[in-house]
């Protein structure tokens, strides 16, 4: 969908220039997604493997992250290849949802309700992200936590236009601060 070099916003990585792949095609439909145009993936371009590891080795990062969309509906493998002989470490933002393809190096996962994770998914996962609007997505957090490995950073993140979820959040932290905050601050920065 678009490629471009920014500033990780969100997650562990947070503050970190990134070189960004949006792959296009979406298949977990959360309501509240904030890149619906890249679901329908013909509505978007091809872009030979080759041109995006060029640009991202061009930019100067040290870290690609590949994103979506849901991008482990492509095989990754070969971007990663290229990406990997480049010289940049590959990080990657999934629903788990389905088969991971490709040699990661930091897997970043945000489970969605609407389509869950492969169990498969769990013990790859560096990173749990989980996105929270109410109080019923701080269990499903801990639900998801339950099949991590004890080395996963447990990340909760308010949504954008649901802001009285961050009281809760707030408050569940402070409870529980195996927990942390990711917030999106690349929209405070007002970068892509
Ligand atoms: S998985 Fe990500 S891209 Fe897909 S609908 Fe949910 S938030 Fe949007």
């Amino acid at each position: 969908m678009e490629h471009f070099y920014t500033i990780q916003g969100e997650g562990v990585h947070t503050g970190q220039a990134a070189y960004f792949i949006r792959l296009a095609g979406c298949d977990v439909g959360c309501w509240w997604c904030d890149v619906k145009e890249s679901w329908d993936e013909t509505k978007h371009p091809r872009i030979a493997t080759e041109e995006l590891v060029r640009a991202a080795a061009g930019s100067g990062a040290a870290f690609a992250v590949i994103t979506g969309g849901e991008p482990l509906l492509h095989d990754l493998s070969s971007l990663c290849t290229g990406l990997h002989e480049a010289g940049l470490r590959i990080h990657l933002e999934t629903s788990g949802s389905s088969p991971l393809s490709g040699d990661i190096d930091w897997v970043t996962l945000s489970p969605k309700r609407f389509k869950e994770p492969l169990d498969e998914a769990f013990p790859l996962a560096d990173e749990l992200k989980v996105v929270v609007l109410t109080r019923k997505d701080l269990i499903y957090a801990e639900k998801n936590a339950e099949k991590c490995p004890s080395h996963t950073r447990k990340m909760l993140q308010p949504e954008w236009d649901t802001p009285e979820s961050i009281p809760l959040i707030v408050e569940y932290v402070k409870k529980n601060p195996e927990w942390t905050i990711s917030l999106q601050t690349h929209k405070f920065l007002n970068v892509p």
